[in-house]
This record gives structure tokens, sequence and C-alpha cells, in this order.
């Protein structure tokens, strides 16, 4: 008989695992918290939307190889995003290759680098004259909206390797990552996995080749192994976080490792219209990048949706966490009103259907993605040792490797974990 295997957490990662274990003859049991399978891939059909959403996960950025072998084992396909970067200052609209002045300087700054700092300083350093101005807070968005950071804690290494991927091709798809979900999960279950869902662990009680996870009902489930694949935010969170886990006894030194990573937030809107009314102020937008309180929007090109994203990442999104939908909505329709110099009420008019995806108050993620931190790379060197052989870290978070925060990077984490213990 194999080594029997729990798994905390049923996202990409937590799937991922399960079916390479079972496929290797593992009995392995996962856990997953919520009542739906996924954790921050949430393709959902919200009333009124003519066609589902992404409330998380919604591109491919870049040609990832393993998401992309998966999306195409689960019968997927994907389509390139298309359409022009615009920026909009003061109501006048820019195509992004004209404006940001000095970006390419900063770049060759960042590749020259020999020590690591945060942003804020390396800002400071290189680029505090006048004239870099809207340069340092390009840079200031791009970090918060594309990367979910804190200027004052990100690390320019870390920005320097994701930003040189900045230019690869991105992918939609059509019928929603949900079909890797689904794919994962039925590959699991037919190799015999056994998959419970609103079952929140909160106690890992561990020695030396034996595991016991306690859940908020009392249930205990046992394994030689445990493979932990909840988000940072669950494991950062105080113990008396309905989803936090006790680790008996302690793991401080993986503790104080989980610490030295970045974990940001987001709040992602969308918006649903009678018909597209952008269209007649250009037929090919594909993302606006503005200065309004939700500052990045996107259509669905090449696809027709009348549905707009909107999308505010990192600090600025912790403004909206004692927010209600409502309220946040009206913001969403105010900020896109500044941007078309078009009437509220007349957008309002328009909308049909709205869903609001807040992640730093979501239970089971309290936050969307990593980022890397100043000795992020030296922390997931420890998180990615088994400790004792015996409880094993693996999700987005712990990837040690290029496209952090992605589907992809806790894909090939979770690959790696199954590896060593297969
Ligand atoms: C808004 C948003 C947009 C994103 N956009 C993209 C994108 O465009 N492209 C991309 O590649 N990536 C994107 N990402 C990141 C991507 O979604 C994640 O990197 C990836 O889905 C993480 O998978 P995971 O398995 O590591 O974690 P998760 O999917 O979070 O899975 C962890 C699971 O653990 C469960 N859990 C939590 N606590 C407990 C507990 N105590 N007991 C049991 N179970 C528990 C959770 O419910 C969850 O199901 C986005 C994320 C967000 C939030």
């Amino acid at each position: 008989m194999r080594e029997s295997i729990l798994i905390i957490g049923a996202g990409v990662a937590g799937l991922m695992a399960a079916r390479k274990l079972s496929a290797a003859q593992h009995p392995v049991t996962v856990l997953e918290a919520s009542d739906r399978l996924g954790g921050r891939i949430h393709s959902i059909q919200p009333p009124g939307f003519l066609k589902p959403i992404e409330a998380g996960a919604e591109f491919i950025h870049g040609r990832l190889s393993l998401t992309l072998q998966l999306l195409k084992e689960a019968g997927g396909s994907y389509q390139p995003v298309t359409g022009k970067m615009i920026r909009v200052k003061d109501g006048k609209w820019q195509v992004q290759e004209e404006f940001i002045e000095g970006w390419d300087e900063l770049i060759h700054r960042m590749a020259a680098l020999q020590s690591d700092m945060t942003l804020a300083d390396f800002l400071q350093q290189y680029f505090h004259e006048e004239k870099y101005g809207l340069l340092r807070q390009s840079a200031q968005r791009f970090a918060e909206g594309f990367d979910v950071a804190d200027m004052h804690q990100v690390s320019v290494l870390g920005l320097r390797d994701e930003w040189k991927h900045e230019d690869e091709e991105q992918f939609r798809i059509p019928g929603g990552y949900l079909q890797v979900v689904d794919y994962l999960q039925h590959g699991s279950t037919a190799n015999g996995c056994v998959i419970h869902t609103a079952c929140t662990v909160k106690t890992i009680r561990w020695q030396a080749g034996q595991v016991e996870a306690i859940t908020a009902d009392g249930k205990i489930f046992s394994a030689q192994k445990a493979i932990i694949t909840v988000p940072l935010g669950v494991l950062l969170a105080d113990v008396s976080h309905a989803t936090a886990i006790a680790f008996e006894p302690e793991i401080d030194a993986y503790k104080q490792a989980l610490q030295q990573i970045g974990f940001g937030t987001v709040v992602k809107v969308m918006l649903q219209f009678a018909h597209p009314f952008w269209l007649e102020y250009d037929k090919e937008i594909g993302f606006l990048f503005s200065e309004e309180l939700i500052p990045t929007w996107w259509t669905q090109l090449p696809d027709a949706e009348p549905v707009l994203t909107g999308w505010v990442g990192g600090p600025p999104a912790t403004g909206f966490k004692d927010l209600d939908n409502a309220t946040i909505i009206e913001q969403a329709l105010q900020s896109l009103a500044r941007i078309f110099s078009i009437s509220f009420d007349q957008l309002k008019s328009l909308l049909t259907a709205s869903h609001v995806a807040r992640w730093q108050t979501n239970e089971y993620s309290l936050g969307a993605y990593s980022y890397n931190k100043l000795f992020t790379t030296e922390a997931r060197k420890l998180l990615n040792e088994p400790i004792q052989n015996t409880l094993f870290f693996a999700g987005e978070a712990i990837y040690d490797g290029i496209n952090g925060g992605t589907v992809e990077a806790a894909l090939r984490s979770a690959d790696e974990v199954g590896k060593l213990i297969s």
C-alpha cells in the first residue's frame, strides 16, 4: 500500500496534486473549506449575465505550458486577447506606446541593479527628479494594478523578472477557467481520490509520518503525509479567523518564511450593459488605464460581449474593504462616466447586470495573489522543503519561479510536490 495523503484546499494546486498522486496509487483525501472547488478560479454566471464571467483568474499570461496542456486535455480552447491599451488622463485618450516616457530607462536600470531594494527606494534613488514624476506614478500604478503589490514592500528584482514578460501575448478561455478545475477533479476522483467540500481544516496535528487534520465541526482525517495548499492570506491569518489553521506542534520557521512573501488584494467589478456603448468611442478598446477610483478597465475583445471589467489592485483596493456592493457599483459607474464623458444616469440606465468580487474579504483566500518582497526567494526555498517528509506546502505563493501569482504557478508548485512524494 502506498502512503496515504491528505490535501488541504481544492484550488488548482490541490486538485493537480490530487490527480498526480492518486494516479500513482496513493490513497488521497482532499479537504476543501468552501462548498465549491476551484478556489481563486471562479467562473460563474450571476443573475442577469448573458454568459459566464471570471470573478477570479481570467487570463493566461503567455504561452504557459502546463496550463495550456491541461486545457487541451480538458478539451478547452483559448484565444488571444486583442485591442488597444489606452491611457486616459485629464479627459484625453492616448494609446499606450506613446505615453510612458522613460519606461525603457526604468527597465534598463532595473536590469543593471546588483542588490535588491523596494520599488519605493528604487524610484527614490534613481528617478527622484521632477521630470520623472509621471514615470514614478506609472511604475507605482503598474506594481499595484498588475502585481497587486505595495511599492514599499515589493522587490525590484522580483518586478524585473515579472515585467520582462509584460509584452507576452495574453489569452482568454472562452469556455471558462473552470474547465481546468473540472478536468482535474474528474481525473482525481476517477483514480479513487475522495473530495470533501464544506470541510474547513482548523488544526493540523502532526508528527513524522503521521498527520491528523481536525475540521471546524470536529471531524478527524488521518494520513501519513499532508499537502497544504490554502492561500497565503489564510496561512497568515490569526487563528481566531474562521479558515485559519493551527499547527500542533508549531512550525515557527515556516510561519516566519510565509511572512516574507507579499500578498495583495483586488476588487474586480463586472458590469454588463444593454449594448457595448464604448464602440462609439473606439472599436478596438482592449484595456483602459485611468486615474479614477476604479482605474483599470477592459473589454472582452475579440468577443463582442457588452461587458466591462473594472479592476483595482494592491493598497488602493484595501480602501474598498468596508464598502457594500451597491456603493462599489456606483463608484464603478462614476469612474466610467468620467472616462467616457457620459452622464452617470445614462450609464446607469444601460446597466443590465453587475457582479463585485472582493477578494480581501473572501474568507477562503483573504487576498488575491502573492508578490515578491525582499526576502521572498530565500523564504520560498525553505517552504519548498518538506517538514520531516510529512508536511508539504504547495500553491501559487509557494512556487519558486517566474509567472508568480498565476494559475500556472499553482499548477507547477503542485506538480513539483507530487514528484517529491510519488
Ligand atoms: C481576482 C483575481 C484575478 C486573477 N487573475 C489571474 C489571471 O488572470 N491569470 C492567472 O494565471 N492567475 C490569476 N489569478 C491568480 C490565480 O487565480 C491563483 O494563482 C490560483 O488560482 C491559485 O490556486 P491555488 O490552488 O494555489 O489556491 P486557491 O485557488 O486559492 O485554492 C486554495 C483552496 O483552499 C481552500 N481553503 C482555504 N482555507 C481552507 C481551510 N482552512 N481548510 C480547507 N480548505 C481551505 C480555499 O477555499 C481554496 O479552494 C487571479 C486571482 C484573483 C484573486
